[in-house]
């Protein structure tokens, strides 16, 4: 910090107030040495320069009794103002009580007058222009400049030292989170959503003193709470979402609450917080449900995820990470033809036993480490493709599925083609499968990176087609070049007249869009023979065979050769 002030060539500006001339120009000789000085008459006139926005002032030298507006007058107006406290205040005075009285109400230090020698009252000046400016660099990585909260890093360090000394005492980890903010930032602007968080930051404060409680914004729209252990927290929810109605008097935008109570001190202080939080998503989307209370449930599942997340890279470098293929045929003909495969992962842990798909991706979707396995995957399955293509002398073409993270990464285009390099293939060998709720979330940005890919040679499937919220309009902008119709629709299509009619209906959309249909999830003759008669050319599913791993893919392709030979 020392060294920084050092390098900063621009003169501090200091304002001297007082109504004696003499006294002005003494001081102001001693300290134009450092300082560019201005000179106020009265504190009337200091409040004038004072709120001229050109000028930032380091340091205040102030008489006390002037006409007009005398100093003490001027104490009290700066102790209501924000912008007034930031900056320090001397007071220049003969009188021991005026010392006192200026020091209570705010003021930093004092120099008597008549004044002393000159290297003491620069000595002094410096002296409290520093301490000041070390505060507010202080207070910057203390505070969150949106909501006036703590930081969170910050926060735990509080927590820690509150720690050092009260560990017996039972208390509360809460989290809440205001659901849908993104809305709110994206259709009212973000100054609209900043006023928000600023008014729950506010009110929180003033809520928590009095409970001896903290709190800090730990993400865009997440709050952490620190406090002795308390029955209910029902104030504190009633106040965040009185202040939510408010805002909204028609989108009625919801927070929820995760809370821990009497955390264990032999947990780490942030996994206290990461709990309530379990308990927080835990209550995501549940209207009947204000507040969740991390339970043994919740505590099994999360240790369980824990598990995954520490054994993910072990399970990466030995190989119990395994790609299994299921294979897609087309169904025009008379016999089904093989016409590609979709690569699954599957996680066989060596304590835990075989982990579903359904357990992991969606974790790792959430915590960012879903590209680790991605990355994984699209290496196994190029080496695969060129392993088949080898041993056949055909292509099977596989396709990958490629998460919301994967499309923002700006390294995916350079990656692929890079694997595809490494193991002589060409793109049209490789397919990528993008969920279509990931084309609803940050459509230009996927859009842009879809096209690009396209245009080296990359054919793209949009995945679970109809379980998002894509509209006509937009689907038929979109570059794709094969629609896969969501399972549960395949699944239910006997049984409700309803999906029947969105299969019905997506089977249309890809004639329209003159590309191939894909239903997955079939199962039985009778769905096969409804899908065909629909014009769904391609058909994934157990009917044909579940994702397996690759030697006993063989024979599909062997069976396959065999049919093209006899053709
Ligand atoms: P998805 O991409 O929609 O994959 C289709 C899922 O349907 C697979 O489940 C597959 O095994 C299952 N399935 C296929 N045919 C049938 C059938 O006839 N009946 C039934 N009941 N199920 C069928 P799986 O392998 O459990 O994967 C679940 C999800 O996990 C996948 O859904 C995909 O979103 C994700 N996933 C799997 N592997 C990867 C991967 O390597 N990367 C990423 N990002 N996600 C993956
Ligand atoms: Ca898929
Ligand atoms: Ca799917």
């Amino acid at each position: 910090m020392k060294k920084l002030r050092q390098i900063t060539t621009v003169k501090r500006h200091v304002l001297i107030v007082d109504d004696e001339v003499v006294n002005r120009e003494i001081l102001g000789n001693i300290l134009s040495v450092n300082y560019e000085v201005e000179y106020a008459d009265n504190a009337k006139e200091a409040l004038a320069a004072l709120s001229r926005q050109d000028k930032r002032f380091s340091l205040i030298l102030l008489d006390l009794l002037m006409p007009v507006m005398d100093g003490f007058e001027f104490l009290k107006k700066r102790e209501t103002t924000e912008t007034l406290k930031r900056i320090p205040v001397i007071v220049m005075t003969s009188e021991k009580e005026s010392e006192v009285r200026s020091l209570k109400l705010g003021a930093a230090d004092f120099i008597a007058k008549p004044f002393d020698m000159p290297e003491v009252v620069l000595a002094r000046c410096e002296r409290i222009i520093e301490l000041f400016e070390d505060q507010d660099i202080i207070r910057q990585t203390e505070r969150d400049h949106v909501s006036g909260l703590y930081t969170k890093d910050y926060f735990f360090e509080y927590i820690r030292q509150i720690e050092l000394w009260s560990r017996d005492i039972p208390r509360d980890a809460i989290v809440f989170d205001i659901e849908q903010f993104h809305l709110v930032n994206e259709f009212c602007g973000r100054d609209f959503g900043d006023r928000l968080l600023a008014e729950i930051g506010s009110a929180l404060k003033n809520e928590l003193a009095p409970m001896n409680a903290i709190a800090c914004r730990a993400d865009a729209d997440t709050f952490y709470i620190f406090a002795t252990h308390q029955e209910s927290y029902d104030n504190i929810r009633n106040i965040v979402q009185g202040i939510l109605t408010e805002f909204f008097e028609v989108n009625h935008i919801r927070v929820r609450f995760g809370l821990w109570e009497n955390v264990d001190r032999n947990v780490e202080i942030e996994a206290w917080f990461d709990r309530a939080k379990a308990a927080c998503d835990k209550n995501r989307g549940d209207l009947t449900q204000a507040f969740t209370r991390y339970n043994n449930e919740m505590h099994s599942r999360y240790m369980f995820e824990e598990t995954l997340i520490r054994d993910l890279q072990s399970a990466i470098d030995n190989k119990n990470l395994i790609v299994y293929y299921q294979p897609k045929y087309n169904i025009e003909g008379d016999t089904p033809r093989l016409t590609s495969a979709e690569a699954l992962i599957r996680w066989i842990h060596p304590t835990l036993g075989f982990i579903s798909p359904g357990d992991f991706i969606p974790l790792f979707e959430g915590n960012g480490l879903i590209q680790k396995v991605d990355n994984f995957v699209w290496n196994e399955v190029a080496k695969q493709i060129r392993k088949w293509k080898d041993e056949f002398g055909v292509t099977v073409p596989v396709s990958v599925n490629v998460s919301r993270i994967d499309i923002m990464d700006p390294e995916l285009e350079t990656k692929l083609m890079r694997l595809l390099e490494e193991n002589g293939l060409s793109p049209e060998e490789y397919m990528l499968e993008v969920t279509e709720s990931a084309y609803c979330e940050n459509m230009e940005r996927l859009i842009e990176v879809i096209e690009n890919l396209r245009k080296k040679g990359f054919r793209i499937e949009m995945d679970d087609f109809g379980s998002g919220y894509s509209s006509l309009n937009m689907i038929t902008t979109l570059p794709i070049d094969i629609l896969k119709i969501d399972m549960s629709f395949v699944r239910n299509m006997e049984k409700d007249e309803r999906n029947l009619k969105l299969v019905e209906l997506v089977a249309g959309i890809a004639k329209f869009l003159k590309i191939p249909a894909v239903a997955e999830g079939v199962e039985t003759q009778s769905q096969l023979d409804t899908l065909k008669g629909m014009g769904c050319q391609i058909i994934q599913g157990y009917f044909f065979s579940k994702p397996v791993p690759p030697k006993d893919f063989v024979p599909f392709i062997e069976n396959e050769l065999e049919r093209r030979r006899g053709a």
